[in-house]
C-alpha cells in the first residue's frame, strides 16, 4: 500500500511530530541572510528566465530571493518558509538552473509525501522549464510498474516521487543515481519522522556522496534540524518563528460544538459558505471522510472525498476535477494536509482538530495561498478546548469565535 497510507488518518496522535513542549527556539537559527530581490539579478539562464516570467511570476517571494542562490552554489539547504509562499518554485529554479540539458541522466532527485504532491511539483518544474529541454518524471505509487521502467529508460533529467516506487526503481537499477547531483526532500520534517525516515534513508544511502542536499517544509521542529546534523554538512539555515508562522492574510475561528454529534448540522449550516470559492474540510480517518460524504451526500449536499485507501486513478480524478473547480468542497484526511496548491480554495475546515501542531499549520495553509484572504474554522467538541489552546499559544496566534458573517470574509 501506499507510503502515506500510515501517515494520514491518525487521530490518535501517534503518527505525527508532537515535539512541541520540547522545542528550543534559540538553539538552532537562520544563518544566511543574503537577498535578491529580483530574478533578472540572480543570473539564471535565459531560457529559465523566460519560463518563469511565462509561467506569470513577476517577482521572487522572500524565500526565493533568499534560498535560491545558496541552492545553485551547491550549498546544502535548509529553507523553511509560510505555507503558500512559493517553496516549489525556490527548489524548482535551482535545479533547473543547474541541470546540464545535454546530458541524459537524472540529476536531480525530489522526494515528497504523497502521490498528488509530486505529480503537483512535477507540473511545476515542467512548466517553469517550458523553455529549456527537460525532462521530468514523477515515480510515483498506485501507477504501473513497467510504464514507470520505460519513462526512466528514456533518460529524466529530474525525478519527483514518493519514497517506496523511488526506492524500487533504484534497485531495479531503473533509476540510475550516479548522477544525481541534489537530493531534495519536500516537506522534510514529514519525510524525516517516523513513518517515513528509514525509507528516506534507504534512497539517501544511494545517492553519491557529494550530492547536495535541500530540505524545505513550513514547519521545521527542533529534533528535525537536530537530526539533519548527520546527513547535512555546513547547512545554509533560513528558518523562521514558530510565532510567525500563522499567516495574517487567514482569519482563524472556532465554532463550539460541544459534542461531536453537533459537528454534522454544523457543517451543514455552513455549506453555502463552504461554496461560495472552494473548501478543504479535513477529518482524522479515512472512515470517517466515508462517513461524513455519505451523510452530506444524503442531505443532498454535493461533496467529493479523497483518501489513501482509494484507487489512484480515483484520486487522480478527483485531484483533477477540484483542481479544474467542477467539485468545489472536497473532504480529505491529512493525506491532503501538506503542499496542495489550489489557489482558489478560501476556506478550510477542522471538522476534527488535526492531532499534532505542525498538521495545523499545514493544513490551514491549504488557504489563502501566496498572500490571498483565506478562512480556517475549527469545530471544537468540549474535549477539544485544550487543544485548541495549546495551538493559539505555540504559535502565538488568536483564533475567535466565529462570527456570523464569516461569509464576507472570504
Ligand atoms: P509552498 O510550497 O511554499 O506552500 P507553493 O510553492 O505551492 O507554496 O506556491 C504557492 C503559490 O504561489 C503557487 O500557486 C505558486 O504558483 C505561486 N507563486 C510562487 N512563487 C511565486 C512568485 N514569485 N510570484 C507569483 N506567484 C508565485
Amino acid at each position: 500500500m501506499a507510503e502515506e497510507s500510515r501517515r494520514e488518518g491518525g487521530g490518535d496522535g501517534q503518527d505525527g511530530l508532537d515535539y512541541g513542549s520540547r522545542m528550543d527556539p534559540g538553539l538552532i537559527e537562520s544563518n544566511w541572510d543574503e537577498v535578491v530581490e529580483k530574478f533578472d539579478d540572480m543570473n539564471l539562464k535565459e531560457e529559465l528566465l523566460r519560463g518563469i516570467y511565462a509561467y506569470g511570476f513577476e517577482k521572487p517571494s522572500a524565500i526565493q530571493q533568499r534560498a535560491i542562490i545558496p541552492c545553485i552554489k551547491g550549498h546544502d539547504v535548509i529553507a523553511q518558509a509560510q505555507s503558500g509562499t512559493g517553496k516549489t518554485a525556490t527548489f524548482a529554479i535551482s535545479i533547473l538552473q543547474t541541470i546540464d540539458e545535454k546530458k541524459q541522466s537524472c540529476q536531480a532527485l525530489i522526494l515528497a509525501p504523497t502521490r498528488e504532491l509530486a505529480q503537483q511539483i512535477q507540473k511545476v518544474v515542467i512548466a517553469l522549464g517550458d523553455y529549456q529541454d527537460i525532462l521530468c518524471h514523477a515515480c510515483i505509487g498506485g501507477t504501473n510498474v513497467r510504464s514507470d521502467i520505460a519513462k526512466l529508460e528514456q533518460g529524466q533529467h529530474v525525478v519527483v516521487g514518493t519514497p517506496g516506487r523511488v526506492y524500487d526503481m533504484i534497485n531495479r537499477n531503473a533509476l540510475d543515481t550516479r548522477f544525481i547531483r541534489m537530493f531534495v526532500l519536500d516537506e522534510a520534517d514529514e519525510m524525516l519522522s517516523r513513518g517515513f525516515k528509514d525509507q528516506i534513508y534507504d534512497v539517501f544511502r544511494k545517492m553519491p556522496s557529494n550530492t547536495q542536499v535541500v530540505l524545505l517544509s513550513a514547519t521545521m521542529p527542533m529534533e528535525v534540524l537536530d537530526v539533519t546534523k548527520r546527513f547535512m554538512r555546513d547547512p545554509v539555515r533560513i528558518l523562521v518563528k514558530k510565532e510567525e508562522l500563522t499567516l495574517e492574510g487567514i482569519k482563524q475561528f472556532y465554532v463550539q460544538v460541544e459534542k461531536e454529534e453537533w459537528k454534522l448540522e454544523t457543517l451543514c449550516d455552513l455549506y453555502e459558505t463552504l461554496t461560495i470559492t472552494q473548501a478543504v474540510i479535513f477529518v482524522n480517518t479515512r472512515r470517517k471522510v466515508d462517513w461524513l460524504t455519505e451523510k452530506m451526500h444524503s442531505r443532498d449536499f454535493t461533496v467529493s472525498s479523497m483518501h489513501g485507501d482509494m484507487e489512484q486513478k480515483d484520486r487522480d480524478i478527483i485531484m483533477k476535477e477540484f483542481r479544474s473547480g467542477s467539485s468545489r468542497v472536497l473532504i480529505t484526511t491529512d493525506l491532503l494536509a501538506r503542499g496542495i496548491d489550489v489557489q482558489q480554495v478560501s476556506l478550510v475546515i477542522n471538522y476534527d482538530l488535526p492531532a499534532n501542531r505542525e498538521n495545523y499549520i499545514h493544513r490551514i495553509g491549504r488557504g489563502g495561498r501566496f498572500g490571498r484572504k483565506g478562512v480556517a474554522i475549527n469545530f471544537i467538541t468540549r474535549d477539544d478546548e485544550r487543544m485548541l489552546k495549546d495551538i493559539e499559544v505555540f504559535y502565538n496566534t488568536q483564533v475567535d469565535e466565529m462570527p456570523m458573517n464569516v461569509a464576507d470574509l472570504i
